[in-house]
């Protein structure tokens, strides 16, 4: 299986969890939420083969994190993998936009010219993001969890992006309606446990069957662009 969107790092016990993942052949890519995370994991990954860190700057903590920036830059060439990073205007969370997209910006121009499987935090600021992402012409973007407006997937889908889906979405009539506009080749599949209830990967492929095998090689299309 493949979780192109975990976050075992904040799990009670995140060695346990990807050792045994490990053993299942499976593979996954874990978030960070802030570059210090990044730094304090990334010796602890090196040896597994399936298992990758990702370098973050989650949007919900930009705002007190702002000089963190410079930690993502300083950590940036020692993984093929961002995330997550990205923007969020919901209700709970718009008083801090600015300062998001000013963070973001820097994490954007850090990223421009280098070759990264990047996924994307978008809720409630999908169409922001997206300009931002091709302002900075980002490549090999996946959206994680989209809950945005399914006018705008053919313009996402156009840049080449992905989309990682999981079970809740294909839960929801919400959910459904963006799946079903998705390409069977630009899906790829997501925990983002332990932050969803409903993370079961195998679940979710047969919910709205799609293979084992389709998302091993819409895995391998994106990561053959990254090497
Ligand atoms: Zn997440």
């Amino acid at each position: 299986m493949i979780d192109t969107h975990c976050h075992f790092d904040i799990m009670p016990k995140p060695e346990a969890y990807i050792r045994q993942k490990e053993q299942a052949g499976d593979i996954v890519i874990g978030m960070t939420n802030l570059p210090s995370h990044f730094k304090l994991g990334i010796p602890f990954i090196r040896n597994y083969k399936h298992i990758r860190l990702a370098l973050g700057l989650h949007p919900l903590l930009a705002a007190d994190n702002i000089r963190e920036t410079n930690l993502f830059r300083e950590y940036i060439n020692q993984t093929s993998y961002i995330g997550e990073i990205g923007l969020d205007f919901s209700k709970a969370c718009i008083g801090t936009k600015d300062v998001q997209i000013s963070v973001l910006k820097e994490l954007l121009a850090a990223l421009q010219g280098k070759n990264k499987i990047v996924s994307v935090h978008s809720r409630k600021a999908e169409k922001v993001l997206l300009a931002l992402l091709c302002e900075y012409d980002i490549k090999n973007v996946i959206f994680h969890w989209y809950s945005g407006p399914t006018a705008l997937i053919p313009e996402i889908l156009s840049k080449g992006y992905y989309f990682s889906i999981n079970e809740s979405m294909t839960l929801s009539n919400n959910g459904r309606s963006i799946i079903d506009m998705i390409p069977r080749n630009r899906i790829l599949t997501e925990s983002d446990a332990p932050y969803n209830e409903k993370s079961d990967i195998k679940k979710a492929m047969a919910n709205i069957q799609i293979t084992e095998a389709e998302i091993f090689r819409n895995f391998s299309e994106l990561l053959s662009r990254v090497r």
